[in-house]
């Protein structure tokens, strides 16, 4: 057994059982949302997960607790001082891409280094050779599922972790605090998190995502999105008949996707800042069919520029063949948080002051995603995304290293303590 790593901090060594003990309870509870879901939240499963947080919190001592009508929990900790309202967001789904239940969480205690075979399905290998994020953590305690679930630490440690700082905030009384608003949303894996999130009631003037990863890590700017639907119009006519009548819709479709650029602008082939159109689904038949792509930029006009290729691809469609009829659909999702972070610079520091103080070294990163806070953000709220200590997300080989999620919650309790001394 190799030597058990070291906490960041005191505090963090101190919260650590207690995080542990939450986030073992909460990954039990099946909680996997349903991609488009006519109804909301996705799954109701999602929300027993949110009333047992309810209770929780009420536990603590946060009295206003409550699941609220656009499917969030809501609570309350007062500050002692006057300072801003700081706002700590997690969401309670998980991907409805792995299957999240009966997991089963393992604790590999003061893990020695070896690979990590998961017992239900020995196919499943964490291997340090192949997982550099792995390789640096010998003698954490890791916690993995079984290997026939996802794990949930996406975002089940986010919660564990404001639930724990809350909770050791509330017993500490004689520390200075900023007012901390709590919310835990449903369906952010759907792309729905932030939908019916009731601002003006939340009350916060800055806020984090607890949704993040790699130690240490303060997620700054995440992609700019749109969804794009090009839907093709043939003519359908008996094939014993078809002779210079026929117009297929499924071929101009093929013709349509194998016009996107492959090399560049896809997402197997771009990294860092670098976009891309994404053709995801195809559905349809001879007389209509239908192409939906998706497409990505942390750069407000590159999107543009890509949506602007995909109209043209479209546009070509018809040129070929002018009895199709081509139209094309373009949605924004969200937008890149840069901007409104860049203009609350203080937001930024905060958060970089109190990783530091949790003993950890901050790194500013971007995400080739969005989070819940690129929508609030949009909508005027900042909301950058704290590290989490989950590792492998949305897979059966997601981990979690028990001194990362320590981490993260000294993080927030230090966060607490940074915003108070903005009071005047
Ligand atoms: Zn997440």
């Amino acid at each position: 057994m190799a030597a058990r790593a070291p906490f960041s901090s005191r505090l963090a060594e101190e919260l650590a059982s207690d995080v542990l003990e939450r986030f073992l309870r909460y990954v039990r509870v099946d909680t996997q949302g349903a991609y488009r879901a006519a109804e909301r939240p996705s799954t109701q499963k999602q929300l027993d997960l949110s009333r047992l947080l309810v209770e929780e919190l009420k536990e603590i001592g946060l009295d206003d607790a409550e699941l609220n009508d656009g499917h969030s929990v809501f609570a309350t900790l007062p500050g002692t001082v006057d300072a801003p309202v700081v706002g700590l967001i997690a969401h309670v789904d998980t991907t409805p891409d792995v299957i999240g239940a009966g997991v089963s969480p393992i604790v590999h205690e003061a893990w020695a280094g070896e690979p990590i075979v998961l017992p239900g399905d020995a196919r499943q290998v964490l291997d340090p050779a192949v997982l550099p994020e792995l390789a640096a953590r010998e003698g954490h305690d890791i916690v993995t599922s079984d290997g026939t679930t996802l794990l949930g630490a996406d975002d089940k440690a986010g919660i564990a972790e404001i639930v724990a700082a809350v909770a050791y905030l509330a017993r500490n009384g004689e520390r200075p605090r900023a007012p901390i608003r709590v919310a835990f949303t449903v369906d952010e894996e759907v792309g729905r998190g932030a939908e019916d999130f009731d601002l003006e009631s939340f009350g916060a003037s800055v806020a984090y995502t607890l949704d993040g990863s790699d130690l240490g890590e303060l997620e700054v700017e995440t992609f700019s999105a749109a969804s794009v639907r090009v839907t093709i119009r043939g003519l359908s006519v008996h094939p014993g008949t078809a002779k210079d009548k026929l117009v297929n819709a499924v071929k101009l479709a093929s013709e349509l996707v194998l016009s996107v650029p492959r090399r560049h602008l896809s997402p197997e082939t771009t990294e860092g800042r670098e976009g891309y159109v994404h053709p995801h689904r195809i559905s349809g038949s001879t007389e209509e069919a239908i192409v939906d792509f998706i497409a990505r930029d942390h750069d407000d006009e590159l999107l543009a520029s890509h949506v602007e290729l995909l109209h043209g691809l479209a546009q070509d469609v018809e040129m070929r063949e002018p009895r199709a009829k081509v139209d094309i659909e373009v949605r924004h999702s969200y937008r890149n948080m840069r901007p409104v972070i860049e203009a609350n610079p203080r937001v930024v520091e905060a958060a970089l002051e109190a990783i530091r103080r949790a003993g950890v070294e901050p790194r500013l990163a971007i995400t080739r995603g969005g989070t819940d806070g690129a929508v609030l953000s949009a909508q005027g709220l900042p909301t950058p995304n704290l590290f989490t200590g989950g590792q492998e997300y949305h897979s059966v080989r997601e981990w979690a290293s028990v001194q990362d999620m320590a981490a993260a919650a000294a993080t927030i309790v230090e966060l607490a303590g940074v915003w108070a001394e903005s009071s005047e």
